[in-house]
């Protein structure tokens, strides 16, 4: 099989350009035609002489993962089905929006987090998406829907826990970025975590990084406990705490998501914990009332409880946002991502 490209940064095509004796030059060339010129035949990537197009072709390859299967909701949003080179199946969402579209994008088959509320969980983990298949995802849509750069975002919200495959995902991360390459903003990625400490850690260093959203859904530890059981591992302690000393640049915020479960996490006391928590901080909140998945034992608050829960926070000056659901009729709302054995959850 030919080797894939997709998704070596420019170090590497500068090391594979000089093992075929190509001339170093070449591989800013090859760089700027992948990632800036969105180019995935050789022979059309015209900044390249014709006998080093041929070489390329005859010895690699430039693949995104295949678009197996498109739905599309009453509301715009579509779901998209990725086969991977190994007959894996990973889910992206297209959400179109008034000011600007925002893609959800996968990093891993499955997920071993084990929430309880989340569809992807029941999956288990099977293996950490590769950069292409991460960065496959993204240029797979924006080439069918014909996206123009600058006019989407991309959230790390699909399936998978995305600290838990750090490297490939911050790879993905930089070539998304590059201005060189896709010049992507890094203000327009996000990867949301359920609060993988280490990695978090880890993140302080990176020169430049994504927004970071943590799904936090519980204040004490006892319910953050049951409902994410890698709270037994970091709790809420220690995650506010690496999230304290993340180095978040001016005008910039984390965001805390909190999945609205009726009778579990919902209630004015649960609102006023949360505050508590928030304490020195400058938070946003993402509430986001459940979306149902079959099988699982828990219900969406009223909208009198998700508002009166929201007007407690934003009286205390916290900036809540709240979108819509999106996409639940086809089973592509938050948590609801999963496929089993040709069975995607409710599609
Ligand atoms: N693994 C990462 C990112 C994927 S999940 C994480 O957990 O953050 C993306 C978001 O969907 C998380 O905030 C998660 O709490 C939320 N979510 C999971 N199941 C949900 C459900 N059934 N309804 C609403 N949100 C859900
Ligand atoms: Fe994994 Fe996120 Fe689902 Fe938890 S909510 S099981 S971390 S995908």
């Amino acid at each position: 099989m030919k080797n894939n490209l997709l998704g070596l940064d420019e170090m590497e095509l500068l090391q594979l350009v000089e093992s075929i004796g190509e001339k170093p030059f070449r591989a800013k060339q090859l760089y700027h035609e992948i990632y800036r010129r969105s180019q995935l035949d050789f022979q059309d990537m015209t900044e390249l002489s014709k006998a080093f197009r041929q070489r390329l072709a005859d010895e690699f390859t430039l693949t995104l993962p295949e678009i197996c299967r498109r739905s599309a909701a009453q509301d715009g949003t579509v779901k998209y089905l990725f086969r991977l080179e190994d007959n894996k199946f990973v889910e992206a969402v297209f959400i179109p929006e008034e000011d600007r579209d925002t893609l959800c994008i996968s990093s891993q088959v499955g997920c071993n987090i084990g929430c309880k509320f989340c569809m992807t969980a029941q999956m288990g983990l099977d293996r950490n998406l590769k950069v292409p298949e991460i960065l496959g995802q993204v240029m797979a849509v924006a080439r069918e829907r014909n996206l123009q750069r600058g006019s989407f975002s991309i959230v790390f919200m699909g399936m998978g826990e995305p600290l838990q495959n750090y490297k490939n995902v911050m790879k993905a991360f930089r070539l998304m970025v590059d201005p060189l390459g896709m010049t992507m903003s890094h203000r327009k990625v996000t990867v949301s975590t359920s609060g993988v400490v280490p990695a978090l850690r880890k993140m302080h260093h990176e020169k430049i990084f994504p927004n970071i959203a943590i799904s936090l859904n519980a204040t004490s530890n006892t319910l953050r406990d049951d409902l994410m059981p890698l709270n037994q591992k970091w709790n809420l302690e220690e995650l506010m705490q690496a999230c304290r000393e993340f180095p978040i640049e001016p005008r910039r915020r984390i965001m805390f998501e909190y999945v609205m479960l009726a009778g579990v996490n919902d209630s004015d006391a649960d609102a006023h914990a949360l505050l508590r928590l928030f304490c020195g901080f400058r938070p946003k909140v993402n509430l986001i009332p459940y979306n149902p998945n079959p099988g699982l034992p828990f219900r969406r608050p009223s909208e009198e409880r998700v508002a009166q829960f929201r007007d407690i926070l934003v009286n205390e000056g916290v900036t809540v946002f709240m979108r819509k659901t999106r996409g639940d009729d086809i089973a592509a709302a938050c948590g609801q991502l999963a496929y089993m054995e040709g069975v995607s959850a409710g599609a």
